[in-house]
Protein backbone atom coordinates (compact mmCIF):
# COMPACT_ATOMS: atom_id res chain seq x y z
CA UNK A 1 0.00 0.00 0.00
CA UNK A 2 1.28 3.32 -0.68
CA UNK A 3 0.16 7.28 0.22
CA UNK A 4 1.02 9.46 -1.89
CA UNK A 5 2.19 12.65 -0.56
CA UNK A 6 2.94 15.73 -2.32
CA UNK A 7 6.09 16.70 -0.02
CA UNK A 8 7.48 19.83 -0.18
CA UNK A 9 11.10 19.93 0.53
CA UNK A 10 11.99 23.33 -0.16
CA UNK A 11 14.98 23.95 2.89
CA UNK A 12 14.86 20.57 4.11
CA UNK A 13 17.52 18.51 5.19
CA UNK A 14 17.67 15.40 2.62
CA UNK A 15 20.52 12.76 2.94
CA UNK A 16 21.58 11.19 -0.32
CA UNK A 17 24.05 8.14 0.68
CA UNK A 18 26.11 7.14 -2.66
CA UNK A 19 27.68 8.60 -5.43
CA UNK A 20 27.06 6.40 -8.48
CA UNK A 21 24.94 7.53 -11.85
CA UNK A 22 21.43 6.61 -9.92
CA UNK A 23 22.50 9.20 -6.62
CA UNK A 24 23.36 11.91 -9.61
CA UNK A 25 20.16 11.69 -10.96
CA UNK A 26 18.67 11.84 -7.55
CA UNK A 27 20.31 14.94 -6.57
CA UNK A 28 19.18 16.76 -8.94
CA UNK A 29 16.05 16.05 -8.63
CA UNK A 30 16.08 17.05 -4.88
CA UNK A 31 18.31 20.25 -5.78
CA UNK A 32 14.79 20.93 -8.23
CA UNK A 33 13.12 20.89 -4.75
CA UNK A 34 14.77 23.07 -2.72
CA UNK A 35 15.92 20.64 -1.09
CA UNK A 36 19.57 20.87 1.27
CA UNK A 37 21.11 18.15 -0.02
CA UNK A 38 24.27 15.87 2.36
CA UNK A 39 25.78 13.85 0.42
CA UNK A 40 27.66 10.69 1.73
CA UNK A 41 29.67 8.41 -0.34
CA UNK A 42 33.22 7.29 -0.69
CA UNK A 43 33.55 8.19 -4.81
CA UNK A 44 31.15 10.64 -6.72
CA UNK A 45 30.06 11.16 -10.25
CA UNK A 46 31.54 13.84 -12.53
CA UNK A 47 28.57 15.76 -12.29
CA UNK A 48 27.71 15.08 -8.97
CA UNK A 49 30.84 16.55 -7.87
CA UNK A 50 30.35 20.05 -10.17
CA UNK A 51 27.21 20.53 -8.36
CA UNK A 52 28.31 20.05 -5.09
CA UNK A 53 31.21 22.60 -5.97
CA UNK A 54 28.87 24.93 -7.64
CA UNK A 55 25.85 24.72 -5.21
CA UNK A 56 27.92 24.55 -1.54
CA UNK A 57 26.93 20.73 -0.84
CA UNK A 58 28.10 18.79 1.95
CA UNK A 59 29.93 15.89 0.65
CA UNK A 60 31.93 13.74 2.88
CA UNK A 61 33.50 11.69 0.71
CA UNK A 62 33.56 8.21 2.76
CA UNK A 63 31.08 5.01 3.88
CA UNK A 64 28.28 5.86 6.19
CA UNK A 65 27.78 6.01 9.53
CA UNK A 66 24.71 6.07 11.60
CA UNK A 67 25.46 9.53 13.02
CA UNK A 68 24.90 10.80 9.59
CA UNK A 69 21.08 10.19 9.47
CA UNK A 70 20.87 13.26 12.58
CA UNK A 71 18.56 16.06 10.98
CA UNK A 72 17.57 14.34 7.92
CA UNK A 73 13.78 14.29 6.65
CA UNK A 74 14.37 11.83 4.29
CA UNK A 75 17.19 9.75 2.77
CA UNK A 76 18.39 8.38 -0.51
CA UNK A 77 20.52 5.11 -0.53
CA UNK A 78 21.92 4.24 -3.93
CA UNK A 79 25.31 2.65 -3.05
CA UNK A 80 25.23 0.10 -5.60
CA UNK A 81 24.96 -2.74 -3.09
CA UNK A 82 21.92 -4.09 -2.14
CA UNK A 83 22.62 -5.12 1.14
CA UNK A 84 24.09 -2.23 2.59
CA UNK A 85 21.15 -0.08 0.97
CA UNK A 86 18.91 -2.38 2.60
CA UNK A 87 21.03 -1.88 6.39
CA UNK A 88 20.61 1.78 6.04
CA UNK A 89 16.68 2.02 5.10
CA UNK A 90 16.72 -0.65 8.28
CA UNK A 91 18.37 1.82 10.35
CA UNK A 92 16.29 4.55 9.06
CA UNK A 93 12.93 2.77 10.10
CA UNK A 94 14.10 2.39 13.37
CA UNK A 95 14.57 5.92 13.48
CA UNK A 96 11.59 6.64 11.54
CA UNK A 97 13.14 8.40 9.09
CA UNK A 98 11.67 8.30 5.64
CA UNK A 99 13.94 6.47 3.18
CA UNK A 100 14.00 5.75 -0.46
CA UNK A 101 15.82 2.71 -1.73
CA UNK A 102 16.85 2.99 -5.07
CA UNK A 103 18.23 -0.77 -5.32
CA UNK A 104 16.22 -2.66 -8.26
CA UNK A 105 13.12 -4.04 -7.43
CA UNK A 106 12.82 -3.10 -3.59
CA UNK A 107 10.95 -0.23 -2.06
CA UNK A 108 12.37 1.83 1.32
CA UNK A 109 9.42 3.25 3.25
CA UNK A 110 9.22 5.97 0.85
CA UNK A 111 9.54 5.72 -3.45
CA UNK A 112 9.84 8.66 -5.40
CA UNK A 113 7.56 8.93 -8.59
CA UNK A 114 7.46 9.69 -12.05
CA UNK A 115 5.95 13.13 -11.91
CA UNK A 116 5.35 15.85 -14.38
CA UNK A 117 4.41 19.73 -13.62
CA UNK A 118 1.36 20.61 -15.83
CA UNK A 119 1.00 24.23 -14.67
CA UNK A 120 -0.24 24.47 -11.50
CA UNK A 121 -1.13 20.92 -11.25
CA UNK A 122 1.53 17.70 -10.66
CA UNK A 123 1.13 14.59 -11.33
CA UNK A 124 3.07 11.63 -9.87
CA UNK A 125 3.00 7.52 -11.02
CA UNK A 126 4.31 4.93 -9.05
CA UNK A 127 3.76 1.16 -8.71
CA UNK A 128 2.13 -0.15 -5.57
CA UNK A 129 3.59 -3.79 -6.22
CA UNK A 130 7.27 -4.08 -7.02
CA UNK A 131 9.50 -1.04 -8.14
CA UNK A 132 8.84 -0.53 -11.65
CA UNK A 133 10.03 2.89 -12.67
CA UNK A 134 9.92 2.01 -16.98
CA UNK A 135 6.01 1.46 -16.90
CA UNK A 136 5.71 4.29 -14.31
CA UNK A 137 7.53 6.89 -16.53
CA UNK A 138 5.69 5.40 -19.71
CA UNK A 139 1.84 6.27 -17.69
CA UNK A 140 3.34 9.50 -17.00
CA UNK A 141 4.14 10.28 -20.37
CA UNK A 142 0.86 9.03 -21.71
CA UNK A 143 -1.10 11.39 -18.85
CA UNK A 144 1.30 14.23 -20.71
CA UNK A 145 0.33 13.63 -24.03
CA UNK A 146 -3.20 14.30 -23.17
CA UNK A 147 -2.15 17.53 -22.30
CA UNK A 148 -0.81 18.32 -25.46
CA UNK A 149 -3.92 17.06 -27.16
CA UNK A 150 -6.33 19.61 -24.80
CA UNK A 151 -7.45 16.23 -23.39
CA UNK A 152 -6.77 16.96 -19.81
CA UNK A 153 -9.49 18.62 -17.87
CA UNK A 154 -7.55 21.28 -16.24
CA UNK A 155 -9.84 23.62 -15.15
CA UNK A 156 -9.67 24.69 -11.49
CA UNK A 157 -12.96 23.75 -9.26
CA UNK A 158 -12.44 26.17 -6.33
CA UNK A 159 -12.47 30.18 -7.33
CA UNK A 160 -9.74 31.94 -7.57
CA UNK A 161 -8.16 34.74 -5.74
CA UNK A 162 -6.62 36.38 -8.58
CA UNK A 163 -7.46 36.28 -12.28
CA UNK A 164 -4.70 36.25 -14.95
CA UNK A 165 -4.68 36.89 -19.05
CA UNK A 166 -2.55 34.62 -21.23
CA UNK A 167 -2.13 35.55 -24.68
CA UNK A 168 -1.74 32.76 -26.92
CA UNK A 169 -0.51 32.29 -30.47
CA UNK A 170 -2.61 29.88 -31.80
CA UNK A 171 -0.45 29.33 -35.09
CA UNK A 172 -1.34 29.67 -38.66
CA UNK A 173 -5.01 27.38 -38.27
CA UNK A 174 -4.27 23.66 -37.50
CA UNK A 175 -4.51 22.61 -34.36
CA UNK A 176 -1.33 21.01 -34.18
CA UNK A 177 0.66 23.80 -34.86
CA UNK A 178 -0.28 25.09 -31.63
CA UNK A 179 1.77 24.43 -28.71
CA UNK A 180 1.86 22.76 -25.61
CA UNK A 181 1.38 25.24 -23.53
CA UNK A 182 -1.20 26.84 -25.38
CA UNK A 183 -3.11 23.60 -25.14
CA UNK A 184 -2.44 23.29 -21.68
CA UNK A 185 -3.92 26.79 -20.92
CA UNK A 186 -6.84 26.74 -22.74
CA UNK A 187 -7.46 23.74 -20.96
CA UNK A 188 -7.24 25.71 -17.68
CA UNK A 189 -9.12 29.17 -18.77
CA UNK A 190 -12.12 29.77 -17.58
CA UNK A 191 -13.03 32.40 -20.51
CA UNK A 192 -11.50 32.41 -23.83
CA UNK A 193 -11.46 35.78 -26.28
CA UNK A 194 -11.06 34.62 -29.47
CA UNK A 195 -10.49 36.37 -33.54
CA UNK A 196 -11.55 34.18 -36.08
CA UNK A 197 -8.19 33.76 -37.74
CA UNK A 198 -6.03 30.56 -35.95
CA UNK A 199 -7.64 27.23 -34.93
CA UNK A 200 -10.15 28.79 -32.66
CA UNK A 201 -13.29 27.09 -34.06
CA UNK A 202 -11.61 23.57 -33.36
CA UNK A 203 -10.29 24.78 -30.13
CA UNK A 204 -13.92 26.14 -28.89
CA UNK A 205 -15.60 22.72 -29.78
CA UNK A 206 -13.47 21.18 -27.52
CA UNK A 207 -14.41 23.24 -24.18
CA UNK A 208 -16.22 22.54 -21.19
CA UNK A 209 -20.29 24.30 -21.85
CA UNK A 210 -19.56 27.10 -19.16
CA UNK A 211 -16.36 28.11 -20.88
CA UNK A 212 -17.58 31.85 -21.49
CA UNK A 213 -16.57 32.32 -25.43
CA UNK A 214 -16.20 35.89 -26.74
CA UNK A 215 -15.59 36.84 -30.25
CA UNK A 216 -14.39 39.59 -30.78
CA UNK A 217 -12.97 39.08 -34.65
CA UNK A 218 -13.79 40.69 -37.56
CA UNK A 219 -16.74 39.20 -39.33
CA UNK A 220 -18.66 39.80 -42.73
CA UNK A 221 -21.01 42.47 -42.08
CA UNK A 222 -19.85 42.97 -38.80
CA UNK A 223 -17.61 45.40 -36.99
CA UNK A 224 -14.78 44.43 -35.55
CA UNK A 225 -14.83 44.71 -31.68
CA UNK A 226 -12.39 47.69 -30.92
CA UNK A 227 -8.97 47.28 -29.37
CA UNK A 228 -9.94 49.25 -26.25
CA UNK A 229 -13.15 47.13 -25.99
CA UNK A 230 -11.08 43.83 -26.37
CA UNK A 231 -8.69 45.72 -23.16
CA UNK A 232 -11.63 46.37 -21.08
CA UNK A 233 -13.18 42.57 -21.49
CA UNK A 234 -10.05 41.04 -20.73
CA UNK A 235 -8.94 43.35 -17.84
CA UNK A 236 -12.95 43.23 -16.32
CA UNK A 237 -13.12 39.53 -17.00
CA UNK A 238 -9.80 39.01 -14.78
CA UNK A 239 -10.55 41.17 -11.98
CA UNK A 240 -13.86 38.82 -11.24
CA UNK A 241 -11.07 36.25 -10.64
CA UNK A 242 -11.16 34.24 -13.33
CA UNK A 243 -8.68 32.91 -16.07
CA UNK A 244 -8.68 34.20 -19.26
CA UNK A 245 -7.33 33.29 -21.98
CA UNK A 246 -6.63 35.44 -25.90
CA UNK A 247 -6.01 33.49 -28.27
CA UNK A 248 -5.20 34.98 -31.55
CA UNK A 249 -3.86 33.90 -34.85
CA UNK A 250 -0.24 33.19 -35.06
CA UNK A 251 1.64 35.24 -32.71
CA UNK A 252 0.57 37.72 -30.61
CA UNK A 253 3.46 40.05 -30.82
CA UNK A 254 3.14 39.85 -35.18
CA UNK A 255 0.94 42.66 -35.95
CA UNK A 256 -1.37 40.71 -33.50
CA UNK A 257 -2.04 43.99 -30.89
CA UNK A 258 -0.32 41.82 -28.34
CA UNK A 259 1.76 44.44 -26.60
CA UNK A 260 -1.46 46.91 -26.43
CA UNK A 261 -3.56 44.09 -24.15
CA UNK A 262 -0.11 43.13 -22.40
CA UNK A 263 0.01 47.09 -21.27
CA UNK A 264 -4.04 47.30 -20.74
CA UNK A 265 -3.05 44.22 -18.02
CA UNK A 266 -0.60 45.38 -16.30
CA UNK A 267 -1.91 49.14 -15.43
CA UNK A 268 -4.81 47.39 -14.40
CA UNK A 269 -2.30 45.21 -12.10
CA UNK A 270 -3.49 41.61 -13.51
CA UNK A 271 -1.04 39.07 -14.31
CA UNK A 272 -0.80 38.62 -17.73
CA UNK A 273 1.78 36.27 -19.79
CA UNK A 274 2.37 35.55 -23.33
CA UNK A 275 2.82 32.43 -25.19
CA UNK A 276 4.22 32.57 -28.21
CA UNK A 277 2.89 31.06 -31.68
CA UNK A 278 3.95 30.02 -34.85
CA UNK A 279 3.65 33.21 -37.08
CA UNK A 280 1.67 32.90 -40.78
CA UNK A 281 5.01 35.38 -41.66
CA UNK A 282 6.92 32.21 -41.72
CA UNK A 283 5.09 29.27 -41.74
CA UNK A 284 1.69 29.97 -44.46
CA UNK A 285 5.43 31.02 -46.91
CA UNK A 286 6.94 27.43 -45.52
CA UNK A 287 3.46 25.87 -46.46
CA UNK A 288 4.01 26.93 -50.04
CA UNK A 289 7.55 25.07 -49.77
CA UNK A 290 8.65 29.29 -49.55
CA UNK A 291 11.56 29.54 -47.42
CA UNK A 292 11.79 33.28 -45.78
CA UNK A 293 15.62 32.89 -46.02
CA UNK A 294 17.57 30.35 -48.03
CA UNK A 295 21.68 30.29 -48.09
CA UNK A 296 23.04 31.91 -51.36
CA UNK A 297 19.46 33.13 -52.21
CA UNK A 298 17.94 35.33 -49.33
CA UNK A 299 19.75 36.39 -46.19
CA UNK A 300 17.03 38.36 -44.39
CA UNK A 301 13.32 38.86 -43.95
CA UNK A 302 11.14 41.76 -43.77
CA UNK A 303 7.71 41.55 -42.37
CA UNK A 304 5.57 43.96 -42.94
CA UNK A 305 1.61 45.12 -42.55
CA UNK A 306 0.23 45.78 -46.27
CA UNK A 307 -2.58 48.46 -44.99
CA UNK A 308 0.44 50.46 -43.63
CA UNK A 309 2.44 53.14 -45.06
CA UNK A 310 5.05 51.94 -47.41
CA UNK A 311 8.42 53.26 -45.72
CA UNK A 312 11.78 53.42 -46.96
CA UNK A 313 12.64 50.31 -45.05
CA UNK A 314 10.11 48.61 -47.09
CA UNK A 315 11.00 50.19 -50.20
CA UNK A 316 14.95 49.24 -49.47
CA UNK A 317 13.86 45.72 -48.73
CA UNK A 318 11.76 45.25 -51.84
CA UNK A 319 14.74 47.07 -53.81
CA UNK A 320 17.37 44.84 -52.16
CA UNK A 321 17.47 41.30 -53.74
CA UNK A 322 18.66 39.53 -51.16
CA UNK A 323 15.84 40.28 -48.85
CA UNK A 324 12.38 38.59 -48.58
CA UNK A 325 9.20 41.10 -48.31
CA UNK A 326 6.75 39.34 -46.49
CA UNK A 327 3.53 41.25 -46.39
CA UNK A 328 0.25 40.65 -44.22
CA UNK A 329 -2.91 42.05 -44.80
CA UNK A 330 -1.97 42.79 -47.73
CA UNK A 331 -4.26 41.85 -50.49
CA UNK A 332 -6.74 45.22 -50.54
CA UNK A 333 -3.85 47.37 -50.87
CA UNK A 334 -1.64 45.00 -53.30
CA UNK A 335 -1.59 48.17 -56.75
CA UNK A 336 -0.31 50.12 -54.24
CA UNK A 337 2.67 48.13 -53.15
CA UNK A 338 3.36 46.94 -56.54
CA UNK A 339 3.32 50.60 -57.50
CA UNK A 340 5.41 51.86 -54.91
CA UNK A 341 8.04 49.27 -55.78
CA UNK A 342 8.13 49.83 -59.53
CA UNK A 343 8.32 53.68 -59.09
CA UNK A 344 11.15 52.54 -57.10
CA UNK A 345 13.11 50.57 -59.01
CA UNK A 346 12.19 46.98 -58.15
CA UNK A 347 12.63 45.00 -61.61
CA UNK A 348 9.07 43.50 -63.05
CA UNK A 349 10.24 40.19 -63.46
CA UNK A 350 11.02 39.54 -59.36
CA UNK A 351 9.68 36.69 -58.00
CA UNK A 352 6.38 37.34 -56.59
CA UNK A 353 3.86 34.78 -54.76
CA UNK A 354 0.55 34.66 -52.96
CA UNK A 355 -0.25 32.00 -50.54
CA UNK A 356 -3.81 31.80 -49.77
CA UNK A 357 -5.13 30.08 -45.83
CA UNK A 358 -1.84 28.65 -45.61
CA UNK A 359 -1.84 24.96 -43.97
CA UNK A 360 -5.79 25.14 -44.53
CA UNK A 361 -7.25 22.31 -46.76
CA UNK A 362 -8.63 25.66 -48.84
CA UNK A 363 -4.38 26.81 -49.45
CA UNK A 364 -3.71 28.00 -52.57
CA UNK A 365 -0.47 29.17 -54.19
CA UNK A 366 -0.13 31.75 -57.22
CA UNK A 367 3.36 32.54 -58.34
CA UNK A 368 4.01 35.62 -60.62
CA UNK A 369 6.09 38.61 -60.97
CA UNK A 370 5.80 41.98 -59.32
CA UNK A 371 5.23 43.33 -63.01
CA UNK A 372 2.14 41.09 -63.82
CA UNK A 373 1.08 40.74 -59.72
CA UNK A 374 -1.99 42.98 -60.47
CA UNK A 375 -3.31 41.80 -63.48
CA UNK A 376 -2.72 37.67 -61.80
CA UNK A 377 -4.33 38.41 -58.75
CA UNK A 378 -7.25 39.65 -59.90
CA UNK A 379 -7.52 37.10 -62.76
CA UNK A 380 -7.61 34.19 -59.98
CA UNK A 381 -9.58 36.45 -57.24
CA UNK A 382 -7.23 36.38 -54.39
CA UNK A 383 -9.00 36.83 -51.08
CA UNK A 384 -8.01 37.14 -48.12
CA UNK A 385 -6.25 35.60 -45.32
CA UNK A 386 -2.98 35.55 -47.52
CA UNK A 387 0.67 36.31 -47.26
CA UNK A 388 2.32 38.05 -50.37
CA UNK A 389 6.12 37.09 -50.75
CA UNK A 390 8.38 39.31 -52.75
CA UNK A 391 11.79 38.04 -53.77
CA UNK A 392 13.65 35.53 -54.95
CA UNK A 393 12.58 32.58 -53.07
CA UNK A 394 9.36 33.24 -54.67
CA UNK A 395 10.31 31.69 -57.73
CA UNK A 396 8.62 28.79 -59.04
CA UNK A 397 10.87 25.42 -58.82
CA UNK A 398 13.17 27.04 -55.80
CA UNK A 399 13.18 23.88 -54.13
CA UNK A 400 10.55 21.85 -55.17
CA UNK A 401 10.87 21.54 -59.07
CA UNK A 402 7.08 21.62 -60.90
CA UNK A 403 4.87 21.45 -57.54
CA UNK A 404 3.56 24.24 -55.85
CA UNK A 405 3.56 22.53 -52.25
CA UNK A 406 5.80 20.27 -50.47
CA UNK A 407 2.79 18.56 -49.43
CA UNK A 408 1.96 17.93 -52.86
CA UNK A 409 5.09 16.48 -53.44
CA UNK A 410 4.71 14.09 -50.86
CA UNK A 411 1.31 13.32 -51.78
N1 LIG B 1 -0.47 37.55 -35.58
C1 LIG B 1 -0.67 36.94 -36.87
C2 LIG B 1 -0.89 37.97 -37.95
C3 LIG B 1 -2.13 38.77 -37.77
S1 LIG B 1 -2.42 39.86 -39.11
C4 LIG B 1 0.52 36.04 -37.18
O1 LIG B 1 1.55 36.10 -36.52
O2 LIG B 1 0.37 35.23 -38.10
C5 LIG B 1 -3.50 38.91 -40.12
C6 LIG B 1 -2.81 38.50 -41.41
O3 LIG B 1 -2.04 37.33 -41.19
C7 LIG B 1 -3.72 38.14 -42.53
O4 LIG B 1 -4.19 39.30 -43.21
C8 LIG B 1 -2.82 37.35 -43.42
O5 LIG B 1 -1.92 38.18 -44.12
C9 LIG B 1 -1.99 36.60 -42.39
N2 LIG B 1 -2.48 35.23 -42.13
C10 LIG B 1 -2.77 34.71 -40.94
N3 LIG B 1 -3.11 33.41 -41.04
C11 LIG B 1 -3.01 33.11 -42.35
C12 LIG B 1 -3.22 31.92 -43.11
N4 LIG B 1 -3.57 30.76 -42.53
N5 LIG B 1 -3.01 31.97 -44.45
C13 LIG B 1 -2.61 33.12 -45.04
N6 LIG B 1 -2.42 34.25 -44.37
C14 LIG B 1 -2.60 34.26 -43.04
Amino acid sequence: MTLMLGVDLDGRDVLLVGGGAVATRRLKRFLREGARVRIVAPELHEEARALVADEGLTWRARRFRGSDLSGAWLVHVATGDPHVDRRIAERCARRRILCVNASDGVHGTARLTAQAELGDVSIAVTSTVGADPRRSLTVRDAIVDLVSDGRLPLRRRRAHRTGRVDLIGGGPGPVDLMTVRARRLIAEADVLVVDRLGPAAEVIAGLDADVEVIDVGKRPGRHPVPQEEINRIIVARAVEGRRVVRLKGGDPFVFGRGGEEVRACLSAGIAVDVTPGISSAIAVPQAAGIPVTHRGTAAAFHVVNGQGDIGDGTLAALRDETVTTVVLMGVASLHRLVAAALANGVPEDRPIAFVESGHTPQQRTTRTTVGRAVADARAVGLRNPAVIVVGEVAMAGLLVPAHDTIGAILA
